[in-house]
């Protein structure tokens, strides 16, 4: 078999001579010959398809270490193939069993899970540039005497459901602040209403004033910190071993801008033009199985923890809260709600309820009521908050 210089190689594969070496220092495209003397490296033809492989790994943006382990994969895959074709040499019709079908799909799922997390931090990352934009062009509404101020219209209801003993969920509806927080661990009841209380303070004339002189991002950032002091002090009777803690899901109005506070798998859902949609990401395990692509749509509806919290507000850690701010617009519906809605009552029940029935009241009422008829599991949490010019 005629070699091929590095020169030659570089060119047929499309890497520069310079990757090729450090390629070869990593082990993840040896050389077939290094010429002991001169230490000229010679590769073979069919050594192409690995470096192709690599060529495009790198295109995607993989990173070398995890370059190194699809082509791992892929060699595991070849001698698989290998194998089983010398194994089933001597039996006519033997189709590729399913030792022969892992492997190749493993490379594939690597890639396919590699890109998957790419995709989920690229959308991480818009929602923070959208925030940033609408952080950095942020205006005083009181300067601009043209637009119509908006007010928010709203009711909140929390029901212990029919199978707990005790109400460990917070649901709050004021002028300004919307909150359900759904609190866990002996506490966890305590915890909810000290992570909810602490955000009101958001709305006391002192902070409302404050806000003239101060960007909204800044006054969240410090009511966080003050929720999270709440929160430790809330939860100081539990034990590291069973810890409370809670979800939250919180929506702050100025008058002109409308903020969200994010934590654990409470949702807040947005009605517009017809359409309903989350506006939140879930913070649970299966979640972020789904977004790397680790699982599928269906086997996520079946898993056997699916309420298991990936973060929540909980004293013993500094887990962050999704901040960001949000467009409004004079007629949008916003739903918040704990799992105990989410999870028991189907989403199209949901949506007609918040499509159709129009007083904000009568709407949490509903939505209680309906998980209460599916067994009311548990606590259940609702706020419905409507945008009127
Ligand atoms: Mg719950």
């Amino acid at each position: 078999m005629r070699l091929l210089t590095i020169g030659a190689f570089a060119k047929a594969s499309r890497l520069s001579p310079k990757a090729l070496r450090l390629y070869d220092e990593l082990g993840l495209l040896r050389p077939a010959v290094v010429d002991p003397v001169t230490g000229y490296r010679r590769y073979a033809p069919d050594q192409l398809d690995r470096a192709r492989l690599v060529g495009w790994l790198r295109r995607l943006g993989m990173p070398l270490a995890r370059v190194q382990h699809v082509c791992a994969l892929a060699d595991t895959e070849a001698d698989a193939q290998t194998e089983a074709e010398a194994a089933g040499a001597g039996l006519a019709g033997a189709g590729p069993g399913p030792a022969g079908a892992g492997p190749a799909e493993t490379a594939a799922q690597a890639v396919r899970a590699y890109w998957a997390q790419v995709e989920a931090e690229t959308a991480a990352r818009r929602d923070l540039a959208t925030f940033l934009v609408d952080h950095l062009t942020w205006k005083d509404p009181t300067l601009s005497s043209t637009t119509q101020p908006l007010r928010i219209r709203s009711a909140a209801l929390s029901d212990t459901g029919l199978v707990r003993e005790s109400n460990q969920d917070t649901a709050y509806a004021g002028a300004r602040l919307l909150a359900v927080a759904d609190g866990f661990g002996p506490a966890g009841g305590a915890v909810s209403a000290a992570a909810v209380d602490s955000l009101k303070r958001l709305e006391t004339p002192e902070a409302l004033e404050a806000l003239e002189t101060k960007q909204l991002l800044d006054a969240l950032e410090e009511s966080i910190e003050s929720t999270r002091q709440a929160v430790r002090d809330a939860a100081a009777g539990a034990t590291a071993a069973n810890h409370a803690g809670t979800t939250l899901t919180a929506m702050f109005w100025t008058g002109s801008q409308l903020a969200l506070v994010h934590i654990g798998d409470s949702r807040a859902s947005l009605l517009r033009d017809g359409e309903f949609f989350q506006i939140t990401h879930d913070h649970t395990v299966v979640q972020s199985l789904l977004d790397e692509g680790r699982i599928t749509p269906e086997e996520a509806s079946s898993h056997p923890q699916p309420l298991l919290l990936q973060r929540a507000l909980t004293a013993g850690s500094d887990t962050a809260l999704d901040v960001r701010l949000h467009d409004v617009r004079p007629g949008d519906r916003y739903l918040l709600c704990s799992d105990g809605l989410s999870t028991v009552v189907p989403s199209e029940e949901v949506r007609r309820v918040v499509a159709t029935v129009d007083d904000p009241e009568e709407a949490v009422r509903e939505l209680v009521a309906l998980a209460d008829a599916l067994g009311g599991p548990d606590n259940v949490s609702c706020v419905i908050a409507d945008v009127v010019g």
